[in-house]
C-alpha cells in the first residue's frame, strides 16, 4: 500500500500515517495527491515544495503509482485538495480515465486536478478539460519549483472557495432541517434542548451547553425568572436552576453579557447566542468551546438565530395552550390531566417502586365558600395549595384535580395521611379572617403493573367517596371491596331512580298496638321497592343511597303524601289510626319541609295529631340548631314526634328536654335482650323510666315473642310493634287484618 511506502521513503514533507488510521481529517494542512508511475517524479515534487506554506497552511503529500491505486486511495481520503496527475501511466488514457472516475464514480467535485505529461503530444482535448473540471494542464519540464508553487496556489484557492460554498450549503440545509425539527417540539425545554444540540452541531462543538430563558415552573405562583430551561453535557446539574443562583463563572458571565447587550457573545469559554423574541421572552443559548469560525459564514449563524426566534415564539404559543390544558389557573398547580401524565411517566420509569396517590378533599368547602364568598374561598384554596406544596418537598407531586380536591403523588413513605392532615391543621389567615378546615383522604397504592394515571385517579375518587360516607376527617384506601361496593351502589341508585319514576315503590304498614290490650293505635309506614327481577330490596339498603344522592327528598315527600292519604281514607272508613312516617335528616333539611307536610295534611284532610314523624336519635342529636326549629314548626302544626332507635344514640337529658318529643321508640336490639336472661334488658327499662320521668310515651319495636311483650308490659311500656302482632302489611291486606285483630291481642 502506498501509504506505507511513503513512510518508508522518510520524506520530511510527508505526514506519515499508520495503515488503518483515518486519512480524512487534518484540517490544518492541504493534502496533495501525486499520481505518477515514476517514483522519482513524486520525490522531486516533494523536494521542490519542501517547507512551503500555501494560503497559510503547510502541505501534506500522498502518492499513488497507478490510476487504480489512486482511485482506491481517494475513496478513503475525501479531503484531498489537489491532485497532480500523470496523464500516461499503465495506459495512454489512464490519467483521463481516472479523472472520469473521480468526478463520476466517486462524485468528488471539489479536488482540483492538474494534469502533467511528459510529452506535449499527449495533451487532452479542450472538451475533456471542461467536462472533467480540470484546472490546469502542464508539461512536466515546465513545472519548475516556482511554477509548481503558483499553479498549486491557484488550485488551492479555488479549492478553498468550493469548500466554503459547500460548507455553507450544508449549513443552510442543516439549518432548514433544524428549524423544522424545532418547530415540532411542543414544550420549551424540548425546544431548548433542540436548539443547543443544533447550535453545537452547526459549529462542530461537543455538546456542553445551557439554554436560559424566562420561565416559571408549576409551583412558582407569580415569579417569572431567568432559568436554565435545558442543559447538556457537563452542565446538566444546572437544569431548572435560576440564573442568579449559578455563581459568576465565565459561562454565566457570557450569558449575562449576552442578555445585557442583546447580542451574541463570543467568549473564550464558548458562544452565548442571544435569541430575541417578538413575544417578549428572550433567551440565551450558550455552547461551551471554541468554534471554528473561519469555516462558517457569519450570515449562517445570524440566520440560525432568526429561525430559532421564530420557532421559539411558536413553541411558546403552543406551550401556553398546553399550559392552559395542564395547569390549574387558580393555584398554578398541575391539574388532573397533568397529574395523570405524571403518574404514567413515573410508572414507566419506576414500575417497581411502591407509590401512593392521595386525594385530599376539603370537608364542607362549599359551606365555607357560601359563607365567605368566592374571593375568600379562592384565597383559601391557594393557601391550601401552598401548604401542600411545602409538605410535598421535592419528591412528591401535588396537583389540584377538582374544585376543592387536591392530590399528592409520590413514594408511599412520604404520603402518610396523618402527616398531611397536620400540615393543614393551623387555621388559615385569609384577609384577616381566621378560617380552619379539615380534610378527608382517598388513598390508592400504585404499582406499575396494574394501573394508568387516569385509572389511579378514579380509584382515588372511589376511596374518597368511601371516606366521605364515613364523615369528616376520614381516610379510606382503595380496595376491590370498595370498588365493588361503589359500583353496586351506583347500579342501585339508577334502579331506584327509575323505579321511583315508574311508580314501582310502595308502602307497607305495620301496626303499633297498646301494650296491655293489643288494640291497634297506629301504623308505621315502611317503604318497599320491588326491583325489576321481582326481588324486594330492603330499605336499609336503598334508603342510605337515596339519602346520599338527595333522591330521598322526592322519595320522602311521596311517602309522606301517600301515608297521609292512606290514614285519611282509613279514618273515613271509621278507623282513626295514627300514622307514623320515617323522616331522614336530608328531608328535614329541605327548606320548606314543614310547609310540604302542612299541605299534605290539608290535602288529605287528616288532623295533624294523627300524623307522627319518626326521626332517629342520631339525627335528632346531630345538629340541634337545625333540627330543633324544624321540630318546633312541626309541633306547632300539631304533628307528633317520635325518637326512633332510641338508646343507640347519645342524647343528653337536657337536649331531650329541648326536643320535647311525644314518644321514645326503644330500639329493637334492646327488645331482643329481654328474651334471654341478659342484662341488655336493662336499657329498655332505663328508657321506660326516662319516659316516665319526662312524661313521654314509650313504644318498643321488634317485639317478636310473648316473653318480650310480658316483660315490657311489666316494665310499664305503653305501646308495642313487631312480628308478634304483625309484620308490615300490604295495603290490600290491611282492612282484613284490622277487621280481625284491630280490637286487640289478649295477653
Ligand atoms: P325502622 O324505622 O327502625 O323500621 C323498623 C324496621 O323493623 C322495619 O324494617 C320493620 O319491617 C322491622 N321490624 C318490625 N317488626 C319487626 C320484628 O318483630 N322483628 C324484626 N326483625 N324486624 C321488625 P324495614 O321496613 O326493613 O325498614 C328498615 C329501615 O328503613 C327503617 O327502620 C327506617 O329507618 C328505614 N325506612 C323505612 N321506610 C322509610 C321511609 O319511608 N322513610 C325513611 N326515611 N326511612 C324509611
Ligand atoms: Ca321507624
Ligand atoms: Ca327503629
Amino acid at each position: 500500500m502506498s501509504l506505507k511506502r511513503q513512510a518508508e521513503t522518510e520524506d520530511s514533507l510527508v505526514f506519515a500515517s499508520e495503515e488503518g488510521e483515518d486519512l480524512s481529517t487534518d484540517a490544518a494542512c492541504w493534502t496533495v495527491l501525486v499520481v505518477d508511475d515514476e517514483p522519482d517524479v513524486y520525490a522531486a515534487t516533494c523536494l521542490a515544495l519542501r517547507g512551503v506554506e500555501v494560503l497559510g497552511r503547510p502541505l501534506r503529500f500522498l502518492h499513488a503509482e497507478s490510476g487504480e491505486e489512486a482511485f482506491a486511495l481517494l475513496s478513503h481520503a475525501p479531503d484531498v485538495a489537489v491532485i497532480l496527475l500523470d496523464v500516461v501511466m499503465e495506459s495512454e488514457s489512464a490519467g483521463l480515465d481516472l479523472v472520469a472516475r473521480i468526478r463520476g464514480e466517486l462524485g468528488m467535485h471539489k479536488p482540483r486536478i492538474i494534469l502533467r505529461t511528459g510529452q506535449p503530444g499527449y495533451a487532452p482535448e479542450m472538451q475533456a478539460i471542461r467536462d472533467y473540471d480540470i484546472n490546469d494542464y502542464r508539461i512536466k519540464s515546465e513545472l519548475t519549483r516556482t511554477r509548481l508553487y503558483t499553479v498549486l496556489t491557484a488550485a488551492l484557492r479555488s479549492y478553498q472557495t468550493l469548500e466554503a460554498v459547500e460548507t455553507n450549503r450544508a449549513d443552510l440545509e442543516y439549518l432548514l432541517n433544524a428549524q423544522n425539527e424545532l418547530l415540532a417540539a411542543n414544550t420549551m425545554p424540548a425546544f431548548a434542548l433542540g436548539v443547543l444540540e443544533r447550535l453545537a452541531g452547526l459549529f462542530g462543538m461537543p455538546v456542553n451547553a445551557v439554554f436560559c430563558s424566562d420561565a416559571r415552573r408549576f409551583h412558582d405562583v407569580d415569579e417569572n425568572r431567568r432559568r436554565v430551561v435545558a442543559a447538556l453535557g457537563r452542565y446538566v446539574d444546572w437544569s431548572w436552576r435560576r440564573l442568579d443562583s449559578l455563581g459568576d463563572g465565565p459561562e454565566v458571565e457570557a450569558i449575562e453579557l449576552a442578555f445585557a447587550t442583546r447580542r451574541t457573545v463570543f467568549a473564550n469559554c464558548g458562544i452565548a447566542a442571544f435569541l430575541p423574541s417578538r413575544t417578549g421572552s428572550e433567551a440565551v443559548a450558550f455552547v461551551a468551546g471554541q468554534a471554528d469560525s473561519d469555516v462558517h459564514d457569519p450570515r449562517v449563524f445570524d440566520m440560525f438565530v432568526q429561525n430559532t426566534t421564530v420557532a421559539a415564539d411558536g413553541v411558546r404559543l403552543v406551550e401556553r395552550l398546553r399550559d392552559a390544558a395542564y395547569v390549574d389557573g387558580l393555584t398554578r398547580l398541575p391539574n388532573r390531566s397533568a397529574l395523570a401524565e405524571t403518574i404514567d411517566t413515573v410508572l414507566r420509569a419506576l414500575p417497581e417502586a411502591p407509590q401512593r396517590l392521595l386525594l385530599i378533599d376539603i370537608d364542607q368547602f362549599s359551606e365555607i365558600n357560601e359563607t365567605f364568598g368566592d374571593r375568600i374561598g379562592d384565597a383559601l384554596l391557594r393557601g391550601v395549595a401552598q401548604r401542600l406544596e411545602t409538605q410535598a418537598g421535592s419528591i412528591v407531586r401535588v396537583a389540584r384535580v377538582a374544585n376543592d380536591t387536591f392530590a399528592a403523588f409520590g413514594p408511599r413513605d412520604a404520603l402518610v395521611p396523618g402527616e398531611w392532615a397536620k400540615s393543614l391543621d393551623e387555621p388559615f389567615d385569609v384577609e384577616g379572617l381566621e378560617i380552619g378546615l379539615s380534610v378527608s383522604f382517598g388513598g390508592v397504592e400504585i404499582r406499575g403493573d396494574c394501573v394508568s394515571g387516569g385509572e389511579a385517579i378514579k380509584m382515588g375518587y372511589s376511596a374518597l367517596k368511601r371516606a366521605k360516607q364515613t364523615g369528616h376527617r376520614s381516610v379510606a384506601f382503595y380496595s376491590h371491596e370498595v370498588a365493588t361496593e361503589i359500583k353496586e351502589r351506583t347500579r342501585l341508585l339508577h334502579g331506584l331512580r327509575s323505579a321511583f319514576d315508574q311508580q314501582r315503590l310502595f308502602l307497607m304498614y305495620q301496626p303499633q298496638v297498646d301494650a296491655r290490650t293489643g288494640r291497634t293505635l297506629g301504623l308505621e309506614a315502611l317503604m318497599r321497592w320491588r326491583s325489576d327481577d321481582g326481588r324486594l330490596v330492603p330499605p336499609d339498603r336503598f334508603i342510605p343511597i337515596a339519602e346520599q344522592s338527595g333522591l330521598i327528598k322526592d322519595l320522602g315527600a311521596w311517602a309522606m303524601r301517600t301515608a297521609i292519604h292512606r290514614a285519611a281514607s282509613l279514618r273515613a272508613a271509621g278507623q282513626s289510626l295514627r300514622m307514623a312516617v320515617n323522616v331522614s335528616m336530608s328531608q328535614l333539611l329541605v327548606p320548606e319541609f314543614e310547609v310540604m307536610v302542612a299541605e299534605a295534611l290539608a290535602e288529605g284532610g287528616l288532623p295533624a295529631e294523627l300524623l307522627e314523624i319518626e326521626i332517629t336519635e342520631s339525627v335528632a342529636m346531630q345538629s340541634p340548631d337545625i333540627v330543633l326549629p324544624k321540630l318546633a314548626a312541626l309541633k306547632a302544626l300539631g304533628v307528633c314526634v317520635a325518637i326512633d332507635d332510641f338508646g343507640t344514640g347519645y342524647s343528653s337529658l337536657s337536649s331531650l328536654e329541648k326536643l320535647s318529643p311525644d314518644r321514645l321508640k326503644i330500639d329493637r336490639s334492646f327488645v331482643m335482650g329481654l328474651d334471654a336472661e341478659q342484662n341488655t334488658g336493662g336499657i329498655a327499662e332505663m328508657i321506660i323510666d326516662l319516659g316516665r320521668t319526662l312524661g313521654l310515651s314509650v313504644i318498643a319495636e321488634g317485639v317478636e315473642t310473648a316473653t318480650q311483650r310480658q316483660k315490657l308490659v311489666d316494665l310499664g311500656c305503653h305501646e308495642l310493634q313487631g312480628y308478634l302482632f304483625s309484620p308490615p302489611l300490604a295495603l290490600e291486606s290491611l282492612p282484613d287484618w284490622l277487621e280481625r285483630h284491630g280490637e286487640g291481642f289478649p295477653l
